[in-house]
């Protein structure tokens, strides 16, 4: 996960505002001005709440602003809401990971390939010389990268022999 990606899902402008997504302007706005009563930093002083950290609460304060700046223009939530859904999409579709330990060997004549079995029966399937010229040499018993160059890939996408998915074959040089 990348800082950018937690950062992002950290809180949504939505949640900072307390509104769904599909929120109306008026409702947004209406939660903006509550958020902003009890969020402001002159309010600070009459809070009860010893604990309330001077830092955090002026950060929330930011976190309101920008919310409101994002979200009460059409154009700018539209842009927000694409970026919302594509940074979910790639959380909820990630690419299925394996290594090479987890694939096996089968020789056919003299094409030694690596398989390893996909949901609709049929396999994903990369042969060694197909990884020899990627710059992956491999241990044919053990399956370890014996060496690699060294602008090698760190994974490699693998495509099913049938179907449409794709498993990411992480190369782990050992070191
Ligand atoms: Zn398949």
């Amino acid at each position: 996960m990348t800082l950018t990606g937690k950062t992002f899902f950290g809180r949504t402008h939505y949640e900072v505002l307390s509104v769904t997504e599909d929120a109306s302007y008026d409702e947004i706005r209406t939660s903006y001005k509550a958020a902003v009563l009890n969020s402001h930093p002159d309010k600070l002083t009459k809070k009860s709440d010893a604990s309330t950290d001077p830092d955090n609460f002026q950060q929330d304060f930011l976190y309101v602003q920008k919310a409101w700046e994002v979200l009460s223009d059409s154009k700018s939530r539209a842009k927000y809401d694409k970026e919302l859904l594509s940074a979910r999409h790639k959380l909820e579709v990630p690419a299925n990971e394996i290594e090479l330990s987890d694939m096996s060997m089968e020789t056919v004549g003299d094409i030694q390939e690596l398989l390893y079995e996909c949901r609709c029966g049929d396999y994903f399937s990369i042969t060694l010389s197909e990884l020899r010229e990627m710059g992956i040499l491999l241990d044919e018993q053990s399956l370890e990268v014996e060496s690699s160059i060294d602008l090698v890939p760190t994974s490699i996408l693998i495509p099913c022999g049938s179907c449409s998915l794709n498993v990411r074959l992480m190369i782990n040089d050992g070191s």
